[in-house]
């Protein structure tokens, strides 16, 4: 069984994306991130994201927006950075206020600067295998663990467990395209599906994306298979001062010594999700100043 080591891939990518940076002759990359309201998970995500942009030598700015402001203002906002040649990348941080239509708030970014893939242009992008739009970073992330891992994904099934817009479909699209990874055989499960342990047994490898703590069991994973677990679920632990610790989708004690490669929650996929927004907004930089 291998544990694969999220974090110490994230920092090999964070290193030579450093170097990388370290040595563009026309200046650096500019990230703008804007936060609405204080969820003091986005807070934490954004501080997390800024840290690494600026240990890479991308430059980062924020702009805090108070819960209560209007979409038509939040887009303006969007403009003022749409407009601006110095900003080479945009992120909203989710999930926004229940006023504000998340959807209509992605597509008003400038798809050339849609740093966390969530364009319909860019999702558009990623059906018709355009090398020239941004995926999304969560379910690239596990593209990159799943290269880096050396887990051959050409003519296996993949079973993925959820379909949502961020990590699930954009994860399928990934594991079957023409390439590698890719050329996977896909199954996508939701909370429809019937017999779903059935399939999951089935499964090569297992992408795991629902957010519930510890749902997949040992009786629901094929022996020799490998496991990307991406929830991130916060569970009760009286051991632990803050009286919770974070755990994934897939009951990793019980299934991990069954498995030829797993994540591990937290220091899997979650890392992961920083380093390819740094890589995309290397990506969205050179496009612009090619
Ligand atoms: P969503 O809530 O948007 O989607 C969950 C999906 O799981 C849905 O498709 C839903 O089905 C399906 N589902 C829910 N319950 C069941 C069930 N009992 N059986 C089968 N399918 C079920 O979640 P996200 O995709 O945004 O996130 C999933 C997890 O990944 C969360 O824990 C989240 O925190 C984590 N995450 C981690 C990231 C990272 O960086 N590591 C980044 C993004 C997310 P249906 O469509 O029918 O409702």
């Amino acid at each position: 069984m291998n544990i694969i080591d999220g974090n110490k891939i994230a920092k090999d990518i964070i290193e030579d994306l450093k170097n990388e940076v370290g040595q563009l002759p026309n200046g650096r990359p500019t990230v703008a991130f804007i936060r609405v309201g204080e969820d003091p998970a986005s807070i934490s995500y954004v501080r997390k994201k800024q840290k690494t942009a600026e240990a890479i030598g991308i430059h980062a700015e924020l702009t805090v927006l108070p819960e209560s402001i209007s979409q038509e203002e939040l887009f303006a906002v969007i403009e003022t950075y749409n407009k601006n040649d110095a900003v080479n990348g945009i992120l909203i941080q989710a999930p926004l206020p229940k006023h504000i239509d998340e959807t209509a708030t992605f597509n008003q970014v400038d798809p050339r600067k849609d740093v966390d893939g969530f364009h319909t242009l860019n999702i558009g992008k990623l059906c018709q295998e355009d090398a020239s739009g941004f995926v999304a970073c969560t379910p690239a992330g596990i593209v990159e663990l799943i290269k880096r891992s050396q887990i051959e994904t050409e003519g296996k099934h993949v079973v993925v467990l959820g379909r949502s817009q961020i990590v699930g479909k954009p994860a399928t699209l990934l594991m079957v395209r023409k390439g590698t990874p890719g050329n996977a055989t896909v199954t996508v499960c939701h909370s429809r599906t019937q017999n779903l342990a059935d399939i999951t047994r089935q499964a090569d490898i297992l992408i795991a994306a629902i957010g519930k703590a510890h749902f997949v069991t040992k009786e629901m994973v094929k022996p020799g298979a490998s496991i990307i677990d991406v929830g991130i679920n916060r569970i009760p632990d009286a051991t632990k001062k803050s009286g919770t610790r974070l755990v994934g989708d897939v009951d990793f004690d019980a299934v991990s010594p069954l498995c030829e490669h797993i994540t591990p929650v937290p220091g899997g996929v979650g890392p992961m999700t920083v380093a390819m927004l740094m890589q995309n907004t290397l990506k969205a930089f050179k496009a612009m100043n090619s």
